[in-house]
């Protein structure tokens, strides 16, 4: 299987570039923030728990994001390879996914980094907010929140997988294509190496 971790900041394009990795590699593609907006729409007490955290650009808690993740996981058992968007975003996560995909049989092939300085994510995301309907998009001190989330929570997972040999740091900036090239040239080296 061929499995990754799309990492980075809110607002370096994972989203975008998700998309035309599932077209290209035909995984599965699993967004846990996509999944708490689905389960926010339906008012569900897991969307209601989630929307608390997320307005204010926190995490939602490990355990409800994990049970959510592994949920989704098991609903695919047909799944070739699955791109992970926006998961793990702590090291209980990452600790917790390696456990889930051992028991599988399998593991994580590769996590792919998109860096983007800071002042641009911002501009992005505030860009996104105006068409985007979500409320975490629309307020400058959340968005900062949420990149000061990244860096402290987050980033530790970079350096877990750099451990296994797993990491690679891709520029996030340039045009989709562009980015795209790059992510693809990464994922074939580790893939055809693995
Ligand atoms: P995203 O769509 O990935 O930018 O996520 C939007 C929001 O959903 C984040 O700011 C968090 O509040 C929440 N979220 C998404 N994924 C996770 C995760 N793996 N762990 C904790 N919270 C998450």
């Amino acid at each position: 299987m061929l499995n990754l971790i799309l990492f980075g900041p809110p607002g370096s394009g994972k989203g975008t570039q998700a998309d035309n990795l599932i077209a290209r590699y035909q995984i599965l593609h699993i967004s846990t923030g996509d999944l708490f907006r689905y389960e926010m729409g339906n008012d569900t007490p897991l969307g209601l728990k989630a929307k608390e955290y997320m307005s204010r650009g926190e995490l939602v808690p490990d355990e409800v994001t994990i049970g959510m993740l592994q949920n989704k996981v098991n609903a695919h058992p047909e799944a070739r390879g699955i791109i992970f968007d926006g998961f793990p975003r702590t090291i209980a996560q990452a600790k917790a996914l390696d456990e889930f995909l051992d028991s599988k049989g399998t593991s994580v092939t590769a996590l792919v980094a998109l860096d983007v300085p800071d002042e641009e994510l911002v501009v992005r995301l505030l860009g996104r907010g105006k068409t985007s309907g979500r409320a975490d998009d629309n307020d400058e001190a959340v968005i900062r929140t949420r990149i000061d989330v990244y860096k402290k929570e987050t980033t530790p997972v970079f350096d877990y997988y750099q451990d296994q040999g797993k990491s690679q740091m891709i520029p996030g900036v340039g045009t989709i294509d562009e980015i795209f090239g790059r992510l693809t040239n990464a994922i074939d080296d580790i893939y055809t190496s693995s």
